[in-house]
């Protein structure tokens, strides 16, 4: 067996691989696979269809919200959501808690003035900033709430005065969220949810509209809202894989069927950690992430032999980023215990 330990793309059910190397080959009795089909087809409607109700359902998503899955990724929702709610003249705050943070900060400058009102870099991102002061001008602040390189995350979403748009590409759908803080939420598909290729958009049908400048076809969230997310060709699969998963998600508990199981594996791992005379976590303890568990060495010479011994047990992907060394073990909704549980044994016999 192997521990998908990846960041992302990352690990997927077993039943939702299963089920979609089905479609793959063969959708619903159709003689198609749903690689080859229409996405004006009934069967790809009723996927969309699907997917959308199940993320109104399990994110608890009030009236005046609209789903949709883009494509172009997380990355390309850093300049979206500044495109469609900055205008020129105007200043969005802007929180900095990482790699992800700073991209979202350099895209958004190319469509109005951008504040960075709390920033963690002066520790190498590795604490989440309290006591965020965002002026009440600003159209809205922007948060990553999950720090997928550095291994942080927002235990609880501060109570700003304006509307929050939030990248959520590494911790959605792993714990409840209240929509109705929010005019925009983005998450590229392939941590918690498939295939990379779908973004999930939740945005606030009131928030738009109130740009000056005129806005491309495919950058205009309108134009997508009126079309069902099928203004062009969508990323179908990656969606159905999505929907499969979502329906994974409920059958299991619901979002919070996953803090229960997430917050189990975290604290099995980050405890292995805290009692390990050789390893050390590099988050501050109240930040720590759920999805991304950041730790090294404290004699880093020896850390080829501890992948050595990760491979070894079958465990794959927890080569830390570069930017923080070490190891990183992500442990999204998918990852079971037994995988957790199989990383703190190398962990514990690694002396
Ligand atoms: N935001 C966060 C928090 C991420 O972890 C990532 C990818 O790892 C991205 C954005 C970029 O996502 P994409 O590759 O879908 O553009």
């Amino acid at each position: 067996k192997t521990y998908n330990f990846y960041a992302g793309p990352a690990i997927l059910a077993e039943e939702v691989k299963k089920q979609a190397a089905q479609a793959a080959l063969e959708y619903e009795n159709t003689g198609l696979s749903l690689m080859e089909m229409s996405h004006r087809s009934a069967e790809v409607t009723a996927i969309m269809e699907e997917a959308v109700a199940l993320t109104r359902e399990l994110l608890n998503i009030p009236e005046g919200y609209r789903v949709l899955f883009l494509q172009g990724g997380a990355s390309l929702q850093f300049y979206m959501t500044a495109l469609n709610l900055l205008d020129s003249g105007k200043t969005a705050a802007y929180v900095d808690t990482g790699a992800w943070s700073k991209k979202a900060i350099k895209e958004a400058k190319r469509c109005g003035g951008v504040d960075v009102v709390a920033s963690s870099s002066d520790k190498n991102y590795n604490y989440i900033p309290k006591n965020i002061d965002v002026p009440a001008s600003a159209p809205y602040v922007h948060i990553t709430t999950n720090n997928t390189i550095f291994g942080t995350q927002f235990q609880e979403i501060p109570d700003f005065d304006v509307p929050v748009v939030a990248d959520m590409s590494s911790d959605i759908f792993s714990r409840p969220i209240d929509v109705s803080k929010y005019d925009v939420i983005y998450a590229g598909a392939q941590k918690n949810m498939g295939p990379a290729g779908a973004t999930l958009v939740i945005v606030r049908e009131g928030a738009l509209g109130k740009v000056t400048r005129e806005l491309p076809s495919m950058l205009d969230y309108r134009l997508f809202i009126e079309k069902n997310s099928l203004f062009n060709t969508g990323p179908v699969f990656s969606i159905y894989v999505s929907l499969l998963t979502l329906r994974w998600i409920k059958k299991n508990g619901g979002v919070e069927g996953m803090v229960n199981r997430n917050t189990e594996k975290a604290n099995l791992l980050y405890e292995a950690i805290d009692n390990h005379p050789l390893f050390y976590g590099t988050a501050a303890k109240e930040d720590r992430s759920k999805m991304n568990v950041c730790f090294l060495l404290h004699e880093p010479s020896r850390s080829d032999e501890f992948l050595s011994a990760c491979a070894d047990a079958g465990i794959v992907g927890v080569k830390g980023h570069r930017s923080v060394g070490g190891f990183r073990a992500s442990i999204y909704n998918a990852m079971d215990l037994a995988g957790v549980r199989q990383l703190v044994k190398v962990m514990e016999s690694f002396q």
